[in-house]
């Protein structure tokens, strides 16, 4: 039997609804507070490594999310005019009956762990969040905004780079540190051509077209913003069309179709990474709120959906609190690290390419592939 009961998920994004399936696969009571009063997230895609698709097979994810999505096998490298300089292919070798990589809109994916953790009995409360935390030793203390409190055997704090829980845990040390890039994402119908990740190379850019279901694509542009510069939410189309200007090819062809602001996904590249532990006490944080890499592996989202898969196996442990939280850093603690210092070293290699500044040990396509790799390990 676990000796944790009763947890308080803050936030039910990625990283909180999948621990609240995991943790009600071992029959915990899971309440959940998310801030958004309409639970939504923004419209475009996101890419599912074979290691995410790992963790969401062990909480009985992983199908519906390739019949939901488009499996692409890896990447296809273009210079920016479109000509075809070489293939990456991707490894299964985590969970070999699934794609390399899969492709989903952010609303689907949302959806499939949103029934998944509400059926399973998990609650939410929408549109509010915690006011503070009180340590009691044998349990923890919650306090709502509209005064009422309640006492849980652990709070988990999934609420994202900009986490309240972390800053009531450890006040305001850590924060998210703008990188000097940007991403930008687009979609579009998919194009017959598009059955890989298509990755085009610009002097001062790169853009990739991610196939996310059978009639449907996005396309991602990474970009260095130095100074992290404030967009006009009404010139988004035109930025996003002007820094695509240096290509030709199919690049070119879909940048035409970049016509509406509001569709336009524009988001500046911060990070962050925790120390080791990243609990206090009773309660933990998972996923961004404790580490926040550039999307260079695509792996945010998969490390966020390991954390919490992880942390509902060992809660689901006759173990006592302490060994669950102490085992639990030691197997996410290096493998996180990992993912943020290949991501800031590709980040950093890309910036100094785009100045013109090459550096002659920049390996960013072997360290891409090495990283990915090594992310098919168990850990
Ligand atoms: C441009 C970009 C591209 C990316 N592409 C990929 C990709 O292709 N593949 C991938 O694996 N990852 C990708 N990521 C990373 C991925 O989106 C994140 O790592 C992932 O969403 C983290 O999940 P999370 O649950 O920790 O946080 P979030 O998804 O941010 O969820 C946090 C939730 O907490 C809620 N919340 C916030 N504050 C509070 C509060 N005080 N009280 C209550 N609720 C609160 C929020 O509303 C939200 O619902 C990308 C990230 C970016 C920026």
């Amino acid at each position: 039997m676990p000796t944790i009961r009763r947890v308080l998920i803050v936030g039910a994004g990625i990283g909180g609804l999948t621990a609240a399936i995991a943790l009600r696969r071992n029959g915990i009571n899971v309440e959940m507070v998310e801030q958004n009063p309409n639970w939504s997230v923004y419209g475009v895609g996101i890419i599912q490594p074979n290691n995410m698709l790992r963790a969401l097979d062990c909480i009985g994810l992983a199908q519906q999310c390739a019949e939901d999505g488009a499996g692409f096998p890896g990447w296809r490298i273009h210079d920016k005019d479109g000509n075809h300089l070489m293939d990456a292919p991707s490894t299964c070798a985590a969970a070999p009956a699934y794609p390399e990589n899969n492709g989903i809109t952010r609303p689907r994916l949302q959806k499939i762990l949103s029934d998944a953790a509400l059926s399973a009995g998990a609650t939410v409360s929408l549109g509010t969040t915690i006011d503070a935390i009180h340590d009691e030793g044998n349990a923890v203390r919650v306090t709502f905004p509209d005064g009422t409190s309640s006492s849980y055997d652990l709070v988990i704090g999934a609420d994202g780079i900009y986490s309240k829980v972390r800053e009531l845990l450890f006040g305001d040390k850590y924060r998210p540190l703008y990188i000097g890039q940007a991403v930008w994402r687009y979609n579009l119908p998919r194009l017959p051509s598009v059955t890989w990740g298509e990755m085009f190379f610009g002097p001062d850019s790169k853009v990739g077209l991610v196939p996310m279901a059978e009639k449907e694509m996005y396309m991602l542009l990474v970009s260095s913003e130095p100074g992290n510069p404030w967009m006009d939410r009404a010139q988004l189309a035109d930025n996003m069309r002007q820094r695509l200007s240096a290509y030709t090819g199919p690049v070119a062809q879909l940048r035409e179709r970049i016509t509406d602001s509001a569709a336009v996904v524009y988001k500046p590249m911060e990070t962050l990474l925790m120390p080791d532990p990243w609990y206090r006490g009773r309660t933990i944080l998972i996923g961004d709120a404790a580490h926040a890499a550039t999307p260079h592996l695509a792996q945010g989202a998969a490390m966020a959906i390991e954390d919490a898969v992880l942390l509902g196996e060992l809660l689901g442990r006759d173990s006592g609190l302490q060994e669950v939280l102490d085992e639990f850093m030691r197997r996410r603690f290096e493998r996180v690290r990992f993912v943020f210092d290949s991501c800031n070293q590709i980040s950093t290699w890309e910036k100094q390419e785009w100045l013109g500044e090459n550096d002659p040990n920049a390996k960013p396509g072997e360290l891409l592939h090495s990283a990915i790799l090594e992310l098919m390990n168990d850990y």
